[in-house]
């Protein structure tokens, strides 16, 4: 067994295996039909798991603010208050604010994994993925509305995209 292994190692550094595998992938790859995608006219479809943007459905949260304590870096910030609801003559909890600052969300997804309403109340999946900006206050912090109303990709202007 010993011996076997000697001569593989042997076999590895004389042969070189592995750099010509790895060469074999680069030829493989030199005549493959080259695809570019002219962004941003032409848009890329990221796959189902891709975490992007947010997305908020604040009738379907229950205000527990699970998603705001298992974030790892706290910059989920969420308030709340009771009112009667004149329907059902109930206490209802009401959001009065549901902002998340993006600039430091590292996409962990641990928001939506610890959200218990099903379907999810929060989650990343929305496939938008346009979120560069120049002024990071202004795109970069999102509120309830913006986190709810988040259902098309910014419409970019020539003179931004310049
Ligand atoms: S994705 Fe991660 S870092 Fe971003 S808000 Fe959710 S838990 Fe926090
Ligand atoms: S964990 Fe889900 S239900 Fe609870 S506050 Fe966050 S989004 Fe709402």
């Amino acid at each position: 067994m010993d011996l076997w292994k000697s001569v593989r190692k042997v076999a590895d550094k004389l042969l070189l295996p592995d750099l010509f595998a790895g060469l074999a992938l680069t030829f493989k790859h030199m005549f493959r039909e080259k695809v570019t995608v002219q962004y941003p006219e032409q848009r890329l479809e990221p796959s189902h798991r891709f975490r992007g943007m947010f997305r908020l459905d604040e009738d379907r949260c229950i205000k527990c603010t699970i998603c705001a304590r298992d974030c790892p870096i706290d910059i989920i910030y969420i308030d709340w208050h009771q009112e009667v609801n004149p329907e059902t003559g109930k206490k209802d909890k009401v959001l009065d604010r549901f902002d998340i600052d993006l600039q430091r969300c590292m996409f962990c997804g641990l928001c939506e994994e610890g959200c218990p309403t099903e379907p999810k109340s929060i989650w990343l999946t929305t496939k938008t993925y346009e979120l560069a900006s120049y002024d990071r206050w202004k795109n970069l912090y999102v509120d309830m509305d913006e986190l709810q109303q988040w259902q098309v990709r910014p419409a970019y202007t020539d003179e931004e995209i310049a």
